[in-house]
């Protein structure tokens, strides 16, 4: 990992976490700010700053990512009552951290459309 963000603070332990899941190509953990009883983010090792910076070489990463999340789902739990999957991009997307990560969101019934 080339560039250094909160999220590869994170993958490497230098900021502790609750992992719940980790392989070669990536690492999912608690979000600190739960929006719901289950709110993990999982997070490619390879530092993409926002979705839109992904380039075709990031193919096979990107289709890893949803099936590795939907493992990830399966683990916690909530694969069968439903979830939501979220890739927040840019300012009016509330992207806070530059490095992409899947928001995966479960354990209760949620609104939609967003606010
Ligand atoms: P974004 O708005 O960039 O899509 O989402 C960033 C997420 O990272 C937010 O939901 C926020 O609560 C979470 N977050 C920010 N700092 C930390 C941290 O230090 N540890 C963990 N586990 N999550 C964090």
């Amino acid at each position: 990992m080339a560039e250094e963000t909160l999220f590869t603070k994170i993958i490497t332990g230098a900021i502790p976490s609750e992992k719940v899941y980790e392989d070669d190509l990536f690492c999912a953990f608690k979000d600190i700010n739960p929006a719901a009883p289950c709110h993990v983010l999982l997070v490619p090792k390879k530092v993409i700053p926002k979705i839109t910076d992904a380039a075709p070489e990031d193919t096979e990463l990107l289709g890893k990512l949803l099936l590795t999340a939907n493992n990830v789902t399966k683990q916690l739990g909530i694969a069968e009552d439903g979830f939501r999957y979220v890739i927040n991009c840019g300012e009016n997307g509330c992207q806070e951290v530059m490095h992409l990560h899947l928001h995966i969101i479960g354990g209760r019934k949620l609104g939609w459309p967003p606010g």
